[in-house]
């Protein structure tokens, strides 16, 4: 119901707001773009644009048979009822779910700069259940996927912490998995940075001209990695981050940075950070010090599809951060809520790298299994969806704030997105929607602390914003 309109309203601003986007629109509306009067488009360069792609998930059990507690390794026992041909919310990916996306991707042109794929290639079984060597099977399955989809696009993984064996165990030092890792993506990157992914699971390369793609191991400062608990910086990655970004300011770059675990709190829990918190709060200093380098963020991990905003100490808004939803679209029995698989395209400035705009592609799965066609279609265009005129972080930020007005309904609309429209009749509302907001933007302890007021997620006030 919201696409076709959605897509006429797009093409009447794209001469003002982001010209040349126009080209893009008909792809994704499914049809010609000759309504465009081409004399009125002023003629600006057209945006970039790139894939971000995360937790993909393989179930390679998944198969559809009589006894639903043995459809896929992944439920665990629980039984996939509804499983269908590509996939059931009790289990991780089966191939055809993957095999999907990647070729609804590679027929949208014209094709994206570059890819970013943020890990977790493991579905999530007991460790028993994999190894070592098949952990590397599973991401070399995935990263040959990739590569038969889009054999000349660039593609800037990171690692997850399901790629590795015990799974978040991840090595202060080079170990099998990272040298698999550097061998498989070495198609893509180049020998400065497959020397560090080596060593410590990291690496930066330029993306293009002026552009640098900073690749962060977060899995090292992720809480259940025990190799990492005691160490103040783990595989040197802090100091060669910095290192890293100072040299990227000297040489007038702007950075991208990805990893698969985010910084800043989970948005669907209290009081709780993604990463271990003192790891957090060095990660949040270090991004403040540097965000003038730093044109955005892109992160995986959570299945959900969220925003935050990386705040200076004074409250302006320093850089925008985006965490991409999962392809997988599991859910344990006893999680009430789900995704439904996703992947993005993000839109950026070619003069600064700074973030455009978000378009969001999804599967209805329920729908895909009953027609037995995947019919992967965009979910929404974030500058539409929220009436923003780009996503710099002082736009995120006006949206954040708008979410807390009476009788906003933008946040509603968030939340629906947050699941990938998994259910819309689902609502996020007082201590459930603190969490949120709260980490949106508050990304240090002190900050987000202040925010919650030290109030229960079952409470219903909003202490500060
Ligand atoms: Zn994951
Ligand atoms: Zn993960």
């Amino acid at each position: 119901m919201l696409r076709l309109p959605l897509c006429n309203r797009r093409r009447d601003r794209s001469h003002v707001v982001c010209s040349g986007t126009h080209v893009v629109l008909w792809l994704a509306c499914g049809r010609g773009d000759h309504s465009v009067d081409a004399t009125r488009s002023i003629p600006l360069p057209e945006p970039g644009k790139f894939w971000h792609i995360t937790d993909l998930h393989l179930d390679a059990t998944y198969h559809l048979t009589d006894d639903p507690t043995k459809v896929c390794f992944s439920s665990k026992g629980a039984p996939a009822i509804k499983a269908g041909i590509y996939g059931d919310f009790l289990c991780d990916s089966p191939y055809s779910l993957i095999q999907s996306a990647f070729t609804k991707m590679s027929q949208v042109t014209p094709q994206a700069d570059f890819i970013i794929w943020t890990g977790d290639s493991p579905p999530h079984v007991a460790a028993g259940e994999l190894s070592t060597d098949m952990v590397i099977q599973l991401m070399s399955n995935m990263s040959e996927t990739i590569r038969d989809h889009f054999p000349r696009l660039p593609v800037f993984p990171a690692l997850g912490n399901h790629d590795y064996w015990p799974q978040d165990q991840m090595p202060t030092s080079t170990n099998t998995i990272y040298q698999a890792a550097a061998k498989l993506w070495a198609p893509w990157l180049q020998a400065e940075a497959l020397g560090t992914l080596r060593e410590g699971g990291f690496y930066s390369q330029l993306a293009q001209p002026g552009l640098r793609v900073v690749s962060l191991n977060t899995v090292l400062y992720y809480g259940p990695d025990k190799a990492t608990a005691n160490a103040t910086d783990p595989a040197g990655q802090y100091q060669w981050l910095q290192g890293t970004l100072e040299k990227a300011a000297q040489n007038l770059e702007k950075v991208f940075i990805i990893a698969h675990v985010p910084v800043g709190y989970l948005p669907y829990a209290r009081e709780i950070t993604a990463v271990r918190q003192h790891h957090n709060e060095r990660l949040v200093s270090i991004f403040r010090k540097y965000s003038h380098v730093i044109a955005g963020h892109f992160y995986g991990h959570t299945h959900r599809d969220s925003i935050m905003v990386l705040l200076g100490p004074e409250g302006k808004p320093l850089n925008s951060i985006f965490v991409s939803p999962a392809v997988t679209p599991i859910k344990s029995v006893l999680e009430p809520y789900s995704n439904n698989p996703a992947f993005r395209v993000c839109f950026y400035d070619p003069s600064d790298f700074s973030l455009l705009d978000i378009w969001q592609y999804y599967l209805n799965l329920t729908e895909a299994n009953e027609k037995q066609t995947a019919n992967w279609r965009l979910e929404y265009v974030m500058t539409e969806a929220f009436g923003l005129k780009d996503l710099q972080p002082h736009s995120l930020l006006q949206l954040t704030l708008s979410f807390v007005l009476p009788q906003a309904n933008s946040f509603d609309k968030y939340f629906s997105h947050f699941l990938v429209s998994y259910d819309d009749s689902i609502r996020c509302e007082n201590g459930c929607k603190l969490s949120q907001v709260c980490a949106m933007v508050h990304l240090d302890h002190k900050a987000y602390s202040e925010c919650v007021g030290g109030s229960s997620a079952s409470e219903d006030s909003f202490a500060l914003l």
